[in-house]
């Protein structure tokens, strides 16, 4: 059997629409199939939509967050709800095309473990969002080695990738690396982003800069070393300066240099708190971890869900 995820944050425009599309593509290719939606806390009537939609087919499945907690955690609250034999993650705006599904499952069936959705283009989307998408990507790649910068949330995963997934104890995370960390023989099909059926897309600038920094630190600890890279710079930087400096004074002809005095202090006093930022950043994220608090609360599922919560997060 196919699951099939679709987090869905104030959709209710969408759902029908994504029902119908995906049932008629996946009872094409005769797969059993299961759509499994998570509500992300919408107040718009989605889960309401779910439900119906249950109702009137026992393919559809649902369950509702208790508030927003965010895609990921829907995601991965989805993989866990998920009874497939492989299980296909997109978005329930449908900017997904539904139709390379067939080709996902044909290239799962021929043993691929991982099939990653990869973008031949964006979409419309703004320059801003673009250049800022251009340098996350940038960075990341970087940090991880992987090269992300048209990888996506659209992938299917077989039921051993799934479960190592679900078996990572860290509650911050980042599902498109991820797929890439746990490994597994890994494929690929392209796709066009489409344009987004109904509704608005829900980042905000604020938003995205938030998930590109906790990503970026949930998942390197490159911007530690940094730290102490620049540290070294300026203790062969201080050694040198300090060399010509005592020169000078015992020469006689030391420079009265307030200003050089008031720009170093500057200097070295915004890297330390920079510093200070970073590394306080990283135990943030300790102390997240340490709590353990769970990365989502359920409020209700649908009937054909009860009890079905898998890996770290039954
Ligand atoms: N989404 C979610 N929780 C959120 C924000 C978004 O579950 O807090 C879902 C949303 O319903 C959609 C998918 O994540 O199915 C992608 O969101 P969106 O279309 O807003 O992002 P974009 O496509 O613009 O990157
Ligand atoms: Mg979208």
């Amino acid at each position: 059997m196919v699951s099939v995820v679709l987090p869905a944050y104030n959709e209710a425009d969408n759902i029908e629409l994504a029902v119908s599309e995906i049932s008629k593509t996946l009872s094409g290719t005769g797969e059993e199939y299961e759509l499994v939606f998570i509500s992300d806390g919408s107040s718009d009537g989605t889960y309401e939509k779910i439900q119906a939609a249950s109702a009137a087919d026992p393919h559809v499945k649902g369950a509702e967050f208790s508030r927003n907690f965010g895609k990921e955690a829907a995601i991965f609250a989805g993989l866990s709800l998920a009874s497939g034999d492989a299980v296909i993650v997109m978005d329930c705006d449908l900017q997904h095309p539904v139709s390379v599904l067939p080709e996902m499952i044909e290239k799962w069936k021929a043993g691929a473990e991982v099939v990653e959705g990869i973008k031949n283009s964006r979409g419309r989307e703004g320059i801003f969002h673009k250049l800022s998408a251009g340098l996350f990507y940038g960075i990341m790649s970087r940090l991880i080695k992987i090269d992300m910068s048209s990888s996506s949330d659209f992938k299917l995963l077989d039921r051993k990738a799934v479960d190592a997934l679900l078996e990572l104890p860290e509650s911050n995370t980042f599902f498109r690396a991820l797929t890439f960390w746990i490994g597994f023989r890994s494929e690929k099909v392209f796709y066009d982003v489409e344009e987004r059926r109904n509704g608005s897309s829900k980042w905000t600038t604020k938003g995205l800069i938030k998930y590109a920094i906790s990503n970026a630190t949930s998942f390197s600890t490159l911007p530690l070393k940094l730290i102490t890279t620049m540290g070294w710079i300026f203790i062969i930087f201080a050694v040198v300066l300090g060399i010509q400096t005592l020169f000078r004074y015992f020469g006689g002809t030391s420079a009265d240099g307030f200003t050089t005095v008031i720009l170093l202090l500057l200097i070295i006093g915004g890297f330390m708190m920079l510093s200070l930022g970073i590394a306080g950043h990283y135990i943030a994220r300790i102390y997240e971890e340490v709590k353990g608090r769970p990365r989502f609360i359920i409020r209700d599922t649908t009937e054909s869900l009860t009890g079905n919560l898998k890996g770290q997060w039954k």
